[in-house]
């Protein structure tokens, strides 16, 4: 299909049905293939396409972005292909964000920033134009030509109470697993070793004479 550069392909409706029907007929091990053959980080997964790596380990790999932002701009992508965060779980997440936060600071020293941007687009409309789950670590330097803006909104108190709630009632859905607390079974408590008055240059105190208690004489 004839595709100008940058645009979107355009289907006829009786393309649309086809493909749905061809997904419809598929099993999601397949389709979860057929996208991952299609997706360019996937493809550097792969090792089809060269990419410049600065860290790799079980679960993400970090590389430079093709068009940086600025000298050390990179992209932290999970090895397994997600589309958008969303779909992650959230273990992952967490090492994908702790692998960022740690290049975040590595890029200080190692390109000279002096301040740096964590962004992570999801959807074409939020400016995503790979769909593999990545973040970036945009290393900032003064005067650079990054730019990321947006036009500052207003809100009333009757808007921002409306959102608000329209989000904390959903939020209260999220469970995260903490952390079991220890539960300590049994707290054995020590004497607190305490320096001999010599070793602090004082004289030792002679120790108090046992008294014997006096017996009350009843009458
Ligand atoms: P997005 O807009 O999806 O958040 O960002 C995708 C990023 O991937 C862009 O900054 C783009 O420069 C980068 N990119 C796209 N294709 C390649 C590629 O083949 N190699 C590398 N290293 N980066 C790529
Ligand atoms: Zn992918």
């Amino acid at each position: 299909m004839a595709q100008a550069a940058g645009k979107q392909p355009q289907y006829t409706p009786e393309q649309i049905a086809q493909i749905k029907k061809k997904l419809a007929s598929m099993k999601p091990e397949e389709i979860q293939e057929m996208i991952k053959k299609q997706c360019i980080f996937c493809k550097i997964l792969a090792g089809e396409i060269l990419a410049y790596y600065v860290y790799q380990d079980k679960k993400v790999v970090a590389f430079l972005d093709i068009q940086p932002g600025n000298p050390g701009h990179l992209l932290v992508v999970p090895k397994k292909h997600y589309s958008v965060l969303p779909q992650m779980p959230d273990e992952e997440v967490g090492h994908l964000f702790t692998v960022a936060k740690q290049l975040s600071g590595i890029v200080f020293d190692a390109v000279g920033a002096e301040g740096v941007n964590i962004v992570q687009n999801n959807g074409q409309v939020a400016g995503q134009m790979v769909p593999h789950v990545h973040v970036h670590v945009i290393p900032r330097m003064q005067k650079d030509e990054v730019v990321i803006e947006w036009k500052p909104g207003k809100m009333s108190d009757s808007e921002a109470k409306k959102i608000q709630t329209a989000i904390a009632e959903k939020a209260k859905s999220i469970n995260i697993k903490e952390p079991k607390p220890k539960i300590v079974e049994k707290i054995v408590e020590k004497p607190i070793p305490q320096p001999s008055p010599e070793k602090m240059g004082k004289p030792a105190k002679k120790p108090a004479k046992k008294r014997t208690p006096k017996l009350k004489r009843h009458p």
